[in-house]
């Protein structure tokens, strides 16, 4: 259905355009920073602007690229295919008339260079903004090298913008991707995207990482996302286990349990919602830097919290620690105090706080016999 779109009103070769979107939306496949409703949709789902859940049209711009990502298939790419602005404008303009989404996440390949095709990728937005009266929400990938002036136009015509650092340090980045320049192609435009953000009243960076394909430990990993929401003010890091595909340089590399990606999201979550610094999460880490299968706000609550905790005692701090409650719950656990005692754990299942955090709890005088 949403192919069909396509045709209607469309001034382009329709067989054409079918083929590139096949091969551009499938390629965008591996980023994380939203979601594909199904292995056939052209549409993927993420938060937008205020959080609201938007529906976006994904694509590459080209899947041309003369970097050499050893875990990308388009690595190396001269013969791939790309859109022209006035393509992938109508194709979007036509998905949001007919309603289908509400959003367009572009990124792209290098091509030749990274300034032609930041160019092209701006124009594209430039005449769905100006032409097509595009008012949906956009979120555009900032090519590393790409020029400052560009970088600029990409700020003010998208309402989200990202560079993906990949990895945690120069050193791994060197082994991943060696055409790229961390610091000055990567690091240097994210803090200059920072500079315009502060300036403006909306927009903001996010970054993504791949996890597990050049060795580095987890605790790398977790020292430069604390560097990144600190320093560069990105409001999320989004992690991707390491897949090796086939005719990539990487090919046959060991993939990344997915168990991993999982647990930096969980650290990710302690750091950024939960507000514990790294001091405080330091223990979740064996000796070697990296995390275990288990949950490690579980560790923490093992090792930080005297257990069990007083319900009706306890502060917001100490409540958000232990697994099962959040910040919003231990908000409704304190508001519920102020009125009156908790009684029983039914009291806290009324409260909307899960079953899990019971036994870490001493409620009204009484424990559950077993930790978990
Ligand atoms: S920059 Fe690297 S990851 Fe991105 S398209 Fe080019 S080769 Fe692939």
């Amino acid at each position: 259905m949403e192919r069909s779109i396509l045709a209607r009103g469309a001034s382009f070769d329709l067989e054409d355009v079918d083929i590139k979107v096949q091969a551009l939306s499938r390629s965008t496949r591996y980023d994380r920073c939203c979601h594909r409703r199904n292995d056939d949709s052209l549409i993927y789902s993420a938060s937008g602007r205020n959080g609201c859940h938007v529906r976006l049209f994904k694509t590459l711009f080209t899947n041309e690229c003369y970097h050499q990502c050893g875990y990308c298939p388009n690595a190396g790419t001269s013969n791939g295919c790309s859109y022209t602005p006035e393509e992938l404008s109508n194709i979007v303009s036509s998905l949001r008339r007919e309603g289908l989404i509400d959003g367009l996440f572009l990124s792209s390949g290098a091509g030749r260079d990274e300034d032609s095709t930041m160019e092209e990728m701006l124009e594209t937005v430039r005449i769905l903004r100006e032409r097509h009266g595009f008012s949906g929400y956009i979120h555009l990938k900032i090519l590393p090298g790409t020029s400052r002036h560009l970088i600029e136009e990409a700020v003010e015509l998208a309402d989200r913008v990202s560079i993906n650092i990949e990895a945690p340090s120069m050193d791994v980045m060197h082994e991943l991707s060696p055409t790229k320049d961390y610091e000055r192609d990567i690091l240097d435009r994210q803090m200059y995207i920072r500079d315009i953000l502060a300036r403006r009243s909306r927009g903001s960076q996010t970054t993504q990482l791949v996890v597990g394909a050049a060795g580095e430990t987890d605790l790398e990993i977790f020292q430069r996302v604390v560097k990144e929401y600190r320093e560069i003010g990105v409001s999320r890091v989004y992690y991707s286990a390491f897949v090796p595909i086939k005719g990539t340089i990487f090919e046959g590399k060991q993939p990344q349990l997915r168990w991993r990606e999982s647990r930096l999201y969980q650290l990710d979550w302690l750091y950024r919602v939960y507000r514990l610094s790294p001091e405080q999460i330091k223990n979740v880490f064996d000796d070697y830097g990296f995390l275990i299968n288990q949950d490690p706000k579980v560790i923490l609550a093992g090792e930080s919290l005297d257990l069990p905790l007083d319900v009706n005692e306890a502060d917001f701090q100490s409540l958000i620690r232990v697994p099962g409650i959040g910040p919003e719950s231990a908000r409704r656990i304190i508001s519920y105090r102020r009125r009156e005692r908790i009684e029983s754990p039914s009291d806290l299942i009324r409260l909307g706080i899960k079953r899990k955090a019971i036994p870490y709890l001493k409620i009204n005088g009484w424990v559950q016999k077993r930790l978990l």
